[in-house]
């Protein structure tokens, strides 16, 4: 049975930008070992979630794992909480959150506090809340980030954000998005917990190294634990790890049954433009190779998340995004001169560097590896890809491509 490794390049695709002479970031880096694999594979372009959608990463992800996001997906919360360790429990309503700072008016300054280190003694302030019979959980992510979950009974994730995502805007009153008794009490138990954790960090001084203290937590993105998702191994009978730096993707993995790779500080993958894509390859390929113990599992196969050209684009800073798109293609060099795995490359969106977000534009995608039909394509990128035999696909056409080429399909019909 052949294994397969599953790039996904986070925002990777994009469109064109005249200071590159109208080509795509993509387009314009110089790409020696993509476009190998593309010479040496079949390529075509992707819709994650669907035509002329625009995806998250949370429900692209689950898309390219070939879950239909539509009848799971809730909100980005629990992915979030799952991925920075929290332990999330059937009923729970799990958010993003921030330690931020707001004036006696409720406008918020910095909706970053700052951009606070650690937010460990904040969350020691808050401390315990019960509000209502509901408990509510919090727990430090990267710098500012919190993982946020309201625990109990008759809780609904269907309640729209407090953080105004923005500075000099008012925190929100949460409201219930139906009008259910879940919504409305899920509603009152955050407006709640707003004003106690304000009363809670008030005079209180976090270092932030500003003279900002952070004095309340935003929160947004509420979602419960996607319904009747059927785990990744009952759905396919391989076994999967997820080769990530960031929360997020570790938490999407998680949710749908991955393992998930570890990596020790040395080793340098960060999920921030200077993280070491080698690092990821390399571990993806041993975690492939390996022969099995029960210290160390083999893989069937593993998906790899390489997350800075989103970033990147998000900043508008399409130079580094072409920069850091050389730097992926250098690490790809291991896969272009590899015949040992099948190896599929594509991203989860398009993010524009003009418009600093995602967009509904077809990511690019290639397939390489023993058995793979070739077509005409000797250049991954969007206006390639375009032209390749694969043609234009959905996220959740690609897991059963790949199981096909693994010899595992089941033939439909006689
Ligand atoms: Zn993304």
């Amino acid at each position: 049975m052949q294994k397969f490794i599953f790039i996904i390049c986070d925002g990777l695709a994009d469109r064109p930008i005249p200071e590159l002479g109208y080509k795509t970031p993509l387009e314009a880096a110089h790409t020696p070992n993509l476009d190998k694999i593309a010479q040496d594979g079949i390529s075509g372009m992707v819709h994650t979630v669907d035509i002329g959608v625009r995806p998250g990463s949370d429900t692209a992800h689950l898309s390219l794992f070939g879950y239909d996001p539509y009848s799971s997906y809730t909100g980005r919360g629990p992915f979030e909480c799952s991925g920075i360790g929290m332990e999330i429990k059937k009923g729970d309503i799990c958010f993003r959150a921030n330690a931020a700072y707001v004036d006696k008016n409720g406008l918020v300054v910095d909706r970053r506090a700052g951009r606070l280190r650690s937010t460990k003694s904040l969350i020691e302030e808050v401390g315990k809340m019960e509000i209502d019979g509901a408990e509510i959980l919090l727990q430090e992510s990267l710098g500012h980030r919190i993982g946020m979950i309201v625990r109990g009974d008759g809780l609904s994730p269907n309640v729209t954000d407090q953080d105004p995502h923005a500075n000099g805007r008012k925190v929100l009153t949460v409201m219930p998005k139906d009008n259910t008794q879940q919504a409305k009490r899920t509603a009152d138990i955050l407006n709640a917990f707003t004003k106690l954790c304000q009363e809670r960090l008030s005079g209180i001084q976090v270092t932030t190294g500003t003279p900002l203290s952070a004095n309340i937590i935003l929160f947004r993105g509420a979602g419960a634990l996607p319904k009747n998702l059927i785990p990744f191994y009952d759905k396919y009978h391989l076994k999967a790890c997820m080769v990530s730096g960031a929360p997020l993707y570790k938490g999407v993995a998680k949710i749908v049954g991955m393992d998930v790779a570890e990596f020790e500080p040395e080793d340098g993958v960060t999920g921030l433009p200077d993280t070491n894509i080698e690092a990821k390859i390399k571990k993806a390929q041993g975690l492939l190779a390996n022969s099995g113990t029960s210290q160390t599992p083999s893989y069937d196969c593993v998906f790899v998340h390489i997350k800075a050209a989103d970033s990147l684009a998000e900043d508008g800073n399409f130079q580094g995004k072409k920069k850091f798109i050389e730097k992926i293609d250098a690490a790809m060099k291991l896969l272009a001169q590899s015949s040992e795995f099948l190896v599929l490359i594509t991203a989860d969106h398009t993010t524009s560097c003009q418009l600093r977000q995602h967009t509904a534009d077809p990511v690019p995608v290639v397939i390489k590896g023993e058995g793979v039909r070739t077509d005409d394509i000797n250049a991954f990128s969007e206006r390639e890809c375009m032209k390749g035999r694969l043609g234009h696909l959905r996220g959740q056409n690609l897991m059963p491509i790949l199981i096909d080429l693994m010899g595992l399909a089941e033939l439909y019909g006689a």
